[in-house]
Formats: structure tokens, sequence, C-alpha cells
């Protein structure tokens, strides 16, 4: 029998590539992240025939450089951006209910101390406000706790000078995951999207529109046209060059800021649960755990270098490692515990005077007279009501100039699962996973490997399983520990796009980040199970 091709593999996407030429799109999308991501499925939700660009691999740029966290952004009443506040925290019980195998309820610890920024009372008032605009459910609502509970939830705060703390709710994600649970479900719904693709150019038509955009294959160096009747760019920090080229730069412009974020063992750094804690200069930062690592970030810095490789500077982490071994006397950090990294840039809009952190995280659509159309700025979280925003404009151009094929349809996102979140409710989810637990046995006595790839791929573990039992008796004796793994890279290429190993390590299961020593320990395999899979 013929095996035809996945719709996300990567024979599918030279096969995209190769008949460009014949198409002409209602919309063409610059740029794979969670912004990009996001419009592809709105516009193929709404019946748009729609295409998306990424010039590196998905996810590669700010959305796999996050806090991961699906929240309001407690910290911006204090700017009193209340609109944003309501609009992104309201957005966190959506983004759950899409993709509740990657977005997880954390209790986040608000430790307060006499010389804090906030008090019981202020704490008290700005987290009820923070809950009231993103209109939290009661059962996830704060509680004020004295010192002697704090203590016992975070042994670790016993010798500081705590004075209590507010224990409120926010939603912990994988932020590359979500981009690509997104572009899934849009290319289910038959979307297209195409990784390691850039847009180096604009063609324009007489009156001086856009018609095409030019593109280079970065796998071959083959260039395309690809001929679309609306553009949107959403290139996060690099919407200006894309701008540039289009001459509209005129307008506002983005304020890059970088965010920094470095990962330690939970063994250096024991805490219980996820931390929220002031620091000087009116910042907080987050201490997040996380399957055996802690992490913490973030830093918030001015940003004028390369945009395509930000770093992580001695300077950041000793920044991040300062704050925390002031916050606890018994910890003693330095950079040799730093056992992973990762730095990403804000797409900020520019606020003349604005220091970094006091720039709004809220998004900003620029039309140009050329006709495109670009967005910025925002949250991951919110990424669902900006893809909505500019599709709307999109689909307003598309109505008034071609009536005989365009009619107005209402962003319907709210309530689209994303791939992988076929689930009603968390306990449905759990039971599931105990269901998969139960059986892999025969394959697998990996329990925790297991439970990570149902929080990774949700109901596709069905199809990743198949492969492995499948794939299993023919595997090496050194292979077989590691079928689920190599049944996880097979449906990665074949329904997920991964072109290099690297994706998988990196956008695809954040190996490089969280399970570094998972992956040291086991690299002379695990490489060459991913040779054999990607090559
Ligand atoms: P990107 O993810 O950068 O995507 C743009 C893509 O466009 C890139 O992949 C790039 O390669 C591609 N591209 C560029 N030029 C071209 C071209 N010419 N052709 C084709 N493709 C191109 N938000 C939250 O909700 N929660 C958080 O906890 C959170 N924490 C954050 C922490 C930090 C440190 C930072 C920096 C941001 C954080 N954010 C958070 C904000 C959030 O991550 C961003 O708003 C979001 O990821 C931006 O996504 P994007 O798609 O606009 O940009």
């Amino acid at each position: 029998m013929i095996k035809l091709p996945t719709p996300f593999s990567v024979t599918t996407r030279k096969v995209t590539l190769n008949n460009l030429q014949k198409q002409e799109y209602d919309i063409a999308i610059i740029g794979g992240g969670i912004t990009g991501a996001g419009i592809l499925l709105d516009a193929v939700a709404r019946g748009l025939k729609v295409i998306l660009f990424e010039k590196q691999d998905f996810a590669i740029g700010t959305s796999s450089r996050s806090t991961k966290l699906i929240h309001g952004g407690l910290r911006y009443l204090k700017n009193l951006e209340l609109g944003l506040v309501r609009e992104v925290g309201q957005e966190r019980a959506i983004v759950f209910s899409n993709a509740i195998h990657l977005v997880r309820p954390e209790k986040m610890l608000l430790p307060l101390f006499p010389d804090g920024s906030l008090n019981k009372f202020t704490a008290n008032i700005g987290i009820g406000v923070y809950e009231w605009l993103a209109n939290v459910q009661a059962k996830e609502r704060k509680s004020m706790l004295d010192k002697e509970n704090t203590i016992t939830l975070e042994p670790l705060l016993k010798d500081t000078k705590v004075t209590g703390s507010a224990l409120y709710t926010e939603y912990r994600c994988d932020d590359a995951r979500l981009v690509i649970e997104v572009l899934k479900k849009a290319v289910e719904k038959g979307a297209e999207a195409v990784n390691y693709c850039e847009v180096t150019d604009f063609d324009y038509d007489d009156k001086n529109t856009i018609k095409a955009i030019r593109l280079k294959d970065a796998t071959t160096n083959e260039t395309y046209t690809c001929t679309a009747k609306k553009i949107i760019n959403a290139a996060g920090p690099w919407v200006d060059e894309l701008r540039k080229i289009n001459k509209s730069l005129e307008k506002k412009q983005l304020h890059l800021t970088k965010g920094v974020h470095i990962v330690v063992d939970k063994k250096k750094l024991p805490i219980q649960q996820s931390i929220y804690f002031d620091v000087p200069g009116n910042r907080m930062i987050f201490a997040i755990p996380r399957d055996g690592i802690i992490y913490l970030g973030t830093t918030d810095t001015d940003y004028k270098q390369n945009i395509d490789t930000p770093n992580v500077s001695a300077e950041d982490t000793n920044y991040l490692l300062n704050c925390i071994n002031n916050l606890f006397p018994s910890i003693h950090l330095t950079p040799s515990d730093v056992l992973s990294s990762w730095a990403g840039l804000r797409p900020l809009i520019h606020e003349e005077g604005k220091a970094p952190s006091e720039l709004s995280r809220k998004d900003e659509l620029f039309l140009s007279d050329t006709g495109l159309i670009s967005i910025a700025g925002g949250k991951l979280t919110g990424y669902r009501k900006m893809a909505a925003k500019a599709v709307d404009i999109a689909l307003q151009y598309l109505v008034k100039e071609f009536p005989t094929t365009h009619t107005w349809k209402k962003s319907n996102t709210i309530s689209i699962h994303l791939s992988g979140g076929d689930f009603d409710s968390l306990a449905h989810f759990y039971s599931y996973k105990e269901t998969k637990i139960g059986e892999t046995k025969e394959i697998s006595t990996n329990i925790s490997f297991v439970s990570l790839l149902v929080d990774r791929y949700g109901t596709n573990v069905d199809t990743i399983l198949d492969i492995a039992f499948d794939n299993y008796r023919n595997l090496s004796p050194s292979q077989q520990p590691f079928a689920l793994e190599k049944a996880a890279m097979t449906y990665s290429k074949e329904h997920e796009c991964v072109v290099y190993p690297q994706d998988y390590w990196h956008q695809r299961t954040a190996t490089n980040y969280f399970y570094t020593q998972y992956y040291s320990t086991n690299q002379a395999i695990l490489d060459e199970i991913a040779s054999e899979v990607f090559n």
C-alpha cells in the first residue's frame, strides 16, 4: 500500500513550495510565532485560503523564549494597564480550555517583606482587582497567608524577613508547543504552513499595492513567489525589518527589549513551588519549578543588536543569580550552576521617554499605504484576540474588494480545541493519561516519560503509541528503551514538519532547556536515533 504524505510533513512542505506558482491565496502570513500561527487558524476557520511562511523553524523567535505563563500580567496593574490586564486575563480561561494538555494551573506565592513594594493590604487589593478584571473563578482566587503558613508552603523562606504572602493562581504552558498545536489545527482545517522559507521582498501592482511576496527556501536556496490578496506581517521582533523593505516605517516603530531566563537544578535551589518576588528597580522575578529543574526570569533591558542572535550575557546571568541569592540567604548559586538559558526579544511599541519595564505590552496594528498589515506587541496569552483583530482587517478588505467571492464572518476560534486538546476537563485529561501509562507498560517502564508525552502531545499520543508498537520489535536492544522517543521523533517529522534534529530538541520538546541532563546522559543513543529519523 502506498503511504500518502501527511498534510504537515517535510514531504508536504516540498509539494507546497513546488505548487506555489499555481495558487492565489486570500492571505499570506509572514512569521511562524504565536501571532502568525493564531492568524493562520483564525483565517482558515473563517473559510479563507491561507498560507504562512517562517524563515527559521516555527516558534524559534520570541514564542519559544517567554516565561511560559498564560497570565494577565499582575505586574501591569502597577502601570495602570487595566484594559490589557482585563483582555489578556480573560483569555487565560479560553487558552486553558482549548489546550488542556499544555496549560496547567500553577499556584504562585508572592512573599511579602517589610521593605517590599507590596504589603498585606496592597497585595490583597491588587490581586483582588487582577482577579476581578480577569474574571477568575471562585475556586482559583487568592488567599492571604500569615508568616507561619507561608514558611510551611515554602520552607526556604524561613531565614528571611518574610511577614506573610499572597497565594494566587497563574497558568503554566509550553510556549513553543502552543504555537505548534495552533499550526497543526490550522493545517488540519486546510491551511498551509512552511518553515525555513524567508520572505525577502514584495511585488507591487501598478497602484503600488502589494500583490505577491518573494521567498527563499533556506534548505535549498531556491526562490519562489507567492501571490496573495492580502499580506499580514506577524514577524515579531522582525516586523520593522519587513516594514523597512515595504518602505512603510514612517509611523510608530518597535522598541525591542531583551528578557533572559536561566535554568538550575532543583537540588541546588530546592523551592517547593512557584514564587513571584520583588527585586530592586521596581521589578519582579519568577522562579518556577518544572520536572526537576527551576527556571528563573526575567530581565528587561533595551536591545539594539542583531535580532537573529540575542544571547545571554554574563551580566544577565549574574543579575538573576543575585536576585535569587538575595532572596534566600541559604542559597549560593554561581554561574557554574546554570544548566541552560534563553534570551527572547519583546517586540514592544516604542513610547518616547519610557524605560523598558514601563513600555506597554499591548498589541498594535500598522496599515501601510501599500496594503501591508503589520501586527506587533501583545502577549502569548492574548494571541487569539490579536489574531482576530488582524483577520478582521484583512477580511473587511476582501469583502469590499472581492464581494462575489468573500462574505463577512466573525472569528470563531473561541471554541476551537487545539490539536491534541480534545479534553472536556482536567479530570478527563488525567484519566486519559492514566490509560496511556497502562497501555505502554509492555514497551516502557518509564512512567514519567509517558506522562511527559501526554503533556506534550495530548490526544495525539495515540498516533505516537501506534508508531512505537509497530516498530518496537525491529529496534536494536540499545534503542528499545527509547522506543517512545523514537516514535515521537517520527511523529514530529510526519505531523509537525520537523526538518532538522535541533527543531525537535528545541521547539518541539524543549529538551535543550529543561531536560539537558537526560540528553547528555543518553546523548550517543539519542543522536543515533535522531540521525536515523531525520536524515
Ligand atoms: P515571534 O515568536 O518572534 O515570531 C515571529 C517569527 O517571524 C519568528 O519565528 C521569525 O523567525 C519570523 N520571521 C521574521 N522575519 C521573517 C521573514 N522575513 N520571513 C519569514 N519569517 C520571518 N507572554 C505571555 O503571555 N506570557 C509570558 O509568560 C511571557 N513571557 C515573556 C518573557 C519574555 C522574556 C519575552 C521576551 C516575552 C514574553 N511574553 C510572554 C510575550 C510573548 O512571548 C510574545 O508576545 C510573543 O511570543 C510574540 O510572538 P510573535 O509571534 O509576535 O513573535
